[in-house]
């Protein structure tokens, strides 16, 4: 049988549906648990609320593991509400002329894609919303940092010696 339902969250300025991701992120899990699609949209909810899960709800899923299913869910709902703003933001001509260089950061616990990317320059027609493609980590903190002409000559002097900026 398919459950059909509807979970609207609030995160940040934005309305959002997590029943269809919670639905998948319970699909694809690696971990036993004995959670509802509703269960967990609750428990989405709150932790995107800021508020602190109980340790036995915790444990109903294998290795208290429940972190993973809930920033998986988030992680989504980050890539598709928040990203395409900043992106826009990042690519508005003002902040192009000002800080034209962008570089690709990681954070500890970056999947390997993001981490193959480290310290990269990325133009501005590559910005793609974060997680990337293919990130197997839920708690991926990859970012892009915007600089200047003369802060990324003294922070990636060799993004200039290759030429190709
Ligand atoms: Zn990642």
């Amino acid at each position: 049988m398919t459950s059909l339902g509807s979970y609207v969250i609030r995160f940040q300025s934005w309305d959002y549906d997590i029943w269809p991701l919670a639905t998948e992120a319970l699909r694809v899990c690696p971990y036993k648990h004995d959670l509802s699609v509703g269960e967990l949209c609750d428990l989405t909810r709150q932790t995107a609320e800021g508020r602190y899960i109980k340790v036995d709800i915790q444990a109903r899923v294998e290795g208290s593991n429940l972190g993973w299913l809930i920033h998986t869910i988030l992680n989504r709902v980050h890539r598709e509400t928040y990203w395409p703003d900043r992106i826009a933001k990042m690519k508005e001509p003002d902040l192009c002329r000002m800080t034209p260089y962008i570089e690709f950061i990681i954070e500890d616990g970056c999947c390997s894609v993001a981490s193959s990317l480290h310290g990269r320059w990325i133009s501005h027609a590559e910005l793609a919303p974060l997680p990337l493609d293919g990130c197997n980590s839920d708690h991926c903190r990859c970012d892009y940092r915007c600089h200047s002409h003369r802060r990324a000559l003294q922070a990636h002097p060799e993004w200039f010696d290759r030429g190709h900026v």
